[in-house]
């Protein structure tokens, strides 16, 4: 099949772009290498630098390649961001998605895969968060990608665009190949692991007083292979009909255990300072992904911290500088 991905230079859509050249797809990637990097894009792919805000560049893409499926990733991602900058969210994610989404529809693209987000979930009653959950989202990134949520919903109904939109709690880990290179980074895994490579002093812990068992924020860490898989799975079963799923391990670790195995792995004692919260985080996020285990067969590979941490720190002791060494 012909496959569009919007960011597939970046973290995630990338490693998904290697994983369905893998699988025998024909993969397109459209990206504006705003965050993302050329040389994470698998060179069996056909790349074109561009942005979605460009409404005939994406018109161009689709004429030119004539894609079956769309996979969305390309978008800002950043919920502390979001919260300082909510137009970049309510207005650029939106508009950008929305320019793709009518696009798709003028091209007969009858399947879309959207990238979404644990941030849909501020104030579970349940943990696990499953998808019968009430979606509060908790910053204008939760909200965008709800609006896109709520848009393929309609686009389903109205002109029979199938869509799976993919609620991703942590995603974290690496292929052999591909990893986590943000900058500035801001992410907990990477973070330690530059302390280990001698790149950062220390990792600051935002807040030991949350209910939690040890009092740091407690997260559910999917790694970005199994997450891969879902949307392999997702896009296959689309000719069925549209759906929605959370996806996690269903089990949680806390900032201080990501900490500690990370020392296990590396060998080095990474420094921890305790600093205030940061706004925005809640205590604890973990998946209910029966669903998608239930209706699609997804099976995680790499369910361990201790696995998802070593495939990372592999990346980073390979790629110390990330895509520019
Ligand atoms: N975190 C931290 N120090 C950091 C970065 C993150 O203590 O330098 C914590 C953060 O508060 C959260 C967890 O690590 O509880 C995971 O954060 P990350 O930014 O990796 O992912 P998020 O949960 O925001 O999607």
């Amino acid at each position: 099949m012909k496959i569009l991905v919007t960011g597939g230079a970046g973290y995630i859509g990338s490693i998904v772009v290697e994983q369905l050249i893998k699988a025998g797809e024909n993969v397109v990637v459209f990206d504006n290498l705003y965050q993302g990097h050329r040389a994470a894009v698998h060179p069996a792919a056909a790349f074109v630098q561009g942005d979605l805000a460009d409404r005939a560049a994406i018109d161009g893409v689709m004429e030119q390649h004539q894609p079956e499926a769309i996979m969305h990733f390309a978008s800002h991602t950043l919920v502390g961001e979001s919260m300082e900058q909510p137009f970049l969210y309510l207005g650029e994610n939106v508009i950008n998605g929305l320019n793709l989404l009518q696009s798709a529809i003028k091209h007969k693209v009858r399947r879309f895969i959207l990238s979404s987000t644990a941030n849909l979930f501020d104030d579970p009653e349940r943990m696990p968060i499953d998808e019968a959950e009430r979606i509060v989202p908790g910053s204008p990134y939760g909200e965008s990608k709800f609006i896109l949520e709520r848009l393929l919903y309609w686009l389903d109904r109205v002109h029979g665009l199938r869509y799976a939109a993919l609620r991703y709690f942590n995603a974290a880990g690496a292929s052999a190949e591909r990893g986590e290179d943000h900058n500035p980074e801001l992410h907990l895994i990477p973070i330690v692991l530059q302390v280990a490579l001698g790149q950062r002093e220390k990792i600051k812990i935002f807040g030991d007083d949350y209910s939690t068992p040890d009092g740091t924020c407690v997260r559910d860490y999917i790694h970005v292979l199994d997450l891969a898989q879902a949307h392999i799975l997702a896009l296959r079963a689309l000719d069925q009909s549209s759906r929605l799923y959370n996806l996690g391990n269903g089990q949680g670790f806390s900032v201080k255990e990501v900490i500690d195995t990370a020392r296990e792995i590396t060998g080095h004692p990474i420094p921890a300072e305790m600093v205030a919260r940061r706004p925005g985080d809640p205590a604890v996020l973990i998946a209910g992904s029966d669903k998608i285990r239930r209706e699609l067969g997804w099976q995680p590979q790499h369910p361990n911290l201790r696995d998802i941490i070593e495939s990372a720190w592999r990346w980073h002791k390979s790629h110390p500088h990330g895509y520019e060494a």
